[in-house]
């Protein structure tokens, strides 16, 4: 009787060539999460992830020792992460020129967390014109005190609000304590007038609704409110983008939710770097198919 042998199942293979040394650090005390943990996370979400990481000019928070070390937010580098991660030269504010870091692939996600980085936040325009945005993004942040409740209904105001002047959005839990919208555009317009239209939007509905929303930077002013947070739709300003792992207790991940699905989430930190198989399916699932993509100009307002 013929036997049918059983193959070893290959092992899967990684998407990036990185050698990641000290594995077994951990990086994530608190929920046993080590670098090679954080490595296999990247490398596996890389195909979703690099869809909103790559190709924009990025800020990485570094930990090279683990979250509850020293951590710093690092905007510029001349050339000490390798090949695999490129830069762009941008004029600064007051006419230096400084080289900005992106990378375009695995590799590159994958060097930057050999070099401590837990999180990638990234500009709202794209290496390819970073003077024309393609994206803006209402970073929403509840008082402490505010329940996710809180957070939740304004997110899904605010998209009642863009709605009515014929802007699609998106929800992203942070992986913190709030609901990023954001709003994809058509790179056609220039920061100037972005920065403005957040600006005159956020200002806005604080106006109208002066208990529920605040949109000036005054901590003072915010006590039981939200925090419109507009001024991350200024030239050199950054979001955490989608599927990175936040250095914060519990290895969340700033993660892409439906408009349907936000209604029954009780945490902006509901997934964690332990849920990556998760994370993979719902991304490439039905749902989520058109998640931040919208072609779209702003109006006049
Ligand atoms: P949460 O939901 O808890 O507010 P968050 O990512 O929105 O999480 P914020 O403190 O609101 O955190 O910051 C919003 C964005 O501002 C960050 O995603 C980041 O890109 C940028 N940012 C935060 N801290 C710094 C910093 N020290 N230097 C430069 N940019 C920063
Ligand atoms: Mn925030
Ligand atoms: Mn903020």
């Amino acid at each position: 009787k013929d036997v049918v042998e059983e193959k070893p199942k290959a092992a899967p293979k990684p998407a990036s060539r990185v050698t990641i040394t000290h594995p077994d650090r951990l990086i994530f005390p608190d929920s046993d999460v080590t670098k090679g943990d954080l490595a296999a996370f990247y490398d596996a979400m890389a195909p979703v992830a690099l869809q909103w990481i790559a190709n924009r000019p990025i800020s990485l928070v570094r930990c090279p020792q683990g979250r509850g070390k020293h951590c710093f937010f690092q905007k510029h580098d001349a050339g000490s992460f390798g090949e695999h991660v490129k830069h762009i030269d941008i004029k600064e504010k007051d006419g230096s020129v400084e080289p900005y870091l992106y990378i375009d692939d695995a590799d590159g996600l994958l060097t930057c967390v050999q070099m401590g980085t837990i999180e990638f936040h990234g500009w709202g325009s794209s290496v390819g014109d970073v003077e024309k945005p393609d994206r803006l993004v209402f970073d929403l942040d509840p008082d402490e005190g505010l329940g996710f409740d809180a957070v939740k209904k304004a997110a899904m105001d605010l998209k009642g609000h863009l709605a009515e002047i014929g802007l699609v959005s998106f929800a992203m839990l942070s992986g913190g304590k709030g609901v990023h919208v954001v709003v994809p555009l058509t790179p056609e317009a220039d920061w100037p007038a972005i920065k403005d239209f957040a600006d005159r939007f956020s200002r806005a509905l604080a106006q109208a609704e002066p208990d529920r929303f605040v949109a000036t930077m005054s901590k003072a002013k915010r006590k039981g409110k939200i925090f419109l947070d507009w001024l991350r739709n200024q030239r050199g300003s950054t979001a955490v983008l989608p599927y990175v792992a936040r250095a914060r207790s519990g290895a969340p991940v700033a993660v892409p939710v439906t408009w349907a699905e936000l209604e029954d989430i009780d945490t902006a930190a509901k997934w964690h770097v332990g849920d990556q198989a998760e994370l993979l399916e719902r991304a490439s699932g039905k749902s989520l198919a058109g998640w931040g993509v919208a072609r779209q100009v702003l109006p006049d307002l």
